[in-house]
């Protein structure tokens, strides 16, 4: 059976002598493993489209066990971020995150989206990565189906418009003075932060990513995403953001 879709590349590596194995992100369906034979030569016609990154029109044919590459036409290689060590961290940042997201069979055009445009802009000058990818984060969490709280109690429903405040993972949001006694896992936050994470999480990407914020107020809010997404992924270090951002 023959498939075409539109995909990016998430992970390539070596296979074989002169073959690749690609993860891809399909827009139609989801995380998608396949071998680009042949693709490793110096003159294949699939060089570009195995690259980290690279986002091409893929036909795939069911194999045994895999797909198979049959042919790729490269749409955009997003070669710039390939040159540029800060880009390529962030960049492989954020496709660890999609990658741990991502299930096989089932795609969310959503996320296909964000990470599409969020690759874009890395890519533009001016662009903040910083900014860039914590806006991200907030939105893939939100089209993964974990959008936080941000305006009210999670407990209790109570407008929260000032501090103290707290935050829970396991509540998925900001929690009240009064209800945080009883929540074994929240810790405090100000309410700049929240408001930083709520810009971030409902304004368009191209307006966050030119965003400049204090160093300081970025580090905390990276802190807070990297356990929310921890709570909801599971175990997930990323060693490319370490490299950028500790
Ligand atoms: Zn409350």
């Amino acid at each position: 059976m023959l498939i075409n879709t539109d995909a990016f590349v998430l992970k390539s590596q070596k296979y074989r002598e002169s073959d690749s194995l690609l993860i891809l992100y399909s827009r139609q369906y989801g995380k998608v493993s396949a071998v680009a034979k042949g693709s490793r030569k110096p003159k294949s016609k699939m060089l570009a489209g195995v690259q980290p990154f690279a986002h091409a029109e893929y036909v795939l044919y069911k194999g045994k066990s895999m797909y198979n590459v049959n042919q790729v036409e490269v749409k955009h290689s997003f070669y710039a971020l390939r040159e540029d060590y800060e880009r390529l961290a962030y960049a492989s940042y954020a496709v660890e995150l999609v990658l741990s997201e991502a299930s096989e069979g089932q795609g969310n055009a959503s996320v296909f989206s964000l990470l599409g445009n969020t690759l874009t802009l890395m890519c533009c000058e001016g662009t903040i990565l910083t900014s860039l990818i914590r806006a991200f984060e907030l939105k893939l969490m939100a089209h993964a189906g974990y959008q936080p709280n941000l305006f009210s109690c999670t407990s209790c429903g109570q407008d929260v418009q000032s501090e103290p405040l707290y935050f829970s993972h396991s509540q998925g949001g900001i929690i009240c003075h009064k209800c945080n006694c009883e929540i074994g896992d929240s810790a405090p936050v100000s309410l700049n932060l929240m408001k930083l994470a709520q810009i971030y999480l409902f304004s368009d990407l191209r307006s966050a990513a030119k965003m400049t914020v204090p160093a300081s107020l970025n580090k905390q809010l990276q802190r807070l995403m990297e356990g929310y997404i921890r709570h909801h992924f599971g175990y997930f270090v990323s060693k490319s953001l370490q490299l950028v951002e500790d």
